[in-house]
């Protein structure tokens, strides 16, 4: 069968069927297509305003480093007049994230972006490695979410940026909104399709790639030659979020519009009001400074946990108690460094905690 010309263009021979319509169409329509997703769903959010100061959330992995990539032709190509620079975490994972850093110092190179890299052993005095030491590899994942999120945000204050962009895509939101469904986690459910959430203080955080497929961001880097760094974390990965995800690969393969159609079915969920008085009131961390829902915030009362060598992640009501039991925190105990951010301008870190 002789080649087929693009359905797009229909000058240019196609290369490839786009995954998400199953077009076949040749390589500059579909960096075309791609990048103009993306830039509509930047303009129907307004995501931003000419002058602000973005992060993007960079592991060095494909999400993100497409993001990088893109976000910089969009700034280019429409003049969204802002000022980008890449944020990564160093959870201290040798063997994973040693490498992929090296990924990020290319891209600061290729993209002319500043970088910034906050490890967790400089704000929590802990790797991930020790930390895997010490509660094995059962509930690592919880520790590293709440890290990352939090050594996001105060990345993000130290280089005093208004906006964090991470490369979330559309398959982690459909995924999120299956694993919210078959937990009943009926308030994040109605959180978890949101493009924009908002982080600490007036640190926004958003989602270019909330409609934008995993194949075809694969794809582009691909097709794009990207540099970026391709394997998984070397610590166990969330099981259940396997499941979803097997469950969801298996749904596109049958039918590719299933993973928008799952984003869009869990837009429309209207969450009852009883549902949204259950959220706890949001606080600050009488330890660190930073949101919390509880007395202290997540990080540290896991850190806490850590510190006082217990085995079990700290944020469970049981574990709780049982750090309770066992007395206050002990006097010397190593905290977060005392974080206050103030609008427009880098945060302030005070070494000791005032409590
Ligand atoms: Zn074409
Ligand atoms: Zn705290």
């Amino acid at each position: 069968m002789a080649p087929r010309n693009c359905v797009l263009c229909e000058k240019n021979k196609a290369m490839l069927k786009r995954p998400k319509t199953g077009q076949q169409i040749c390589k500059d329509c579909f960096f075309y297509v791609f990048e103009t997703e993306v830039h509509n769903t930047i303009t129907d959010a307004k995501l931003f305003s000419p002058g602000d100061r973005v992060a993007i959330g960079a592991s060095g992995g494909k999400d993100s480093t497409v993001l990088a990539y893109v976000m910089k032709t969009l700034n280019e190509r429409y003049a969204y007049g802002l000022d980008l620079f890449l944020l990564s975490i160093d959870e201290g994972i040798t063997g994973y994230r040693d490498d992929s850093l090296e990924t990020v110092k290319r891209n600061q190179q290729q993209y002319s972006m500043p970088l910034k890299i906050l490890s967790y052993d400089e704000l929590y005095g802990w790797t991930m490695d020790s930390i895997v030491k010490q509660v094995g590899r059962k509930n690592n994942c919880t520790f590293c979410g709440v890290f990352r999120r939090q050594a996001l945000d105060r990345g993000a204050a130290m280089l005093g940026v208004d906006h964090i962009v991470t490369g979330h895509n559309a398959d982690d939101i459909a995924e999120t909104v299956l694993m919210n469904i078959m937990r009943g986690d009926i308030a994040r459910l109605g959180r978890c399709t949101s493009i924009v959430t908002q982080g600490e203080d007036t640190i926004k955080r958003s989602k270019p790639f909330k409609y934008t497929y995993e194949k075809e961001i694969v794809m582009y880097a691909y097709f794009k030659k990207l540099d970026y760094f391709s394997t998984e974390c070397i610590y166990s990965p969330d099981a259940y979020r396997g499941h979803a995800r097997t469950f969801l690969k298996n749904l596109e393969a049958a039918r590719p519009s299933a993973i928008i159609d799952i984003i869009h079915s869990g837009e429309a969920f209207e969450i009852r009001e009883e549902v949204k008085a259950t959220q706890k009131v949001q606080q600050t961390c009488r330890r660190c400074g930073y949101m919390a829902s509880n007395d202290l915030c997540k990080a540290c009362t896991l850190l806490e946990g850590l510190e006082r060598g217990m085995d079990t992640t700290g944020i469970t009501e049981r574990a709780r108690k049982k750090m309770e039991a066992e007395g206050p925190a002990p006097s010397n105990l190593r905290t977060i460094p005392f974080y206050k951010r103030t609008a427009g301008s880098p945060a302030v870190m005070i070494e000791s905690s005032p409590a």
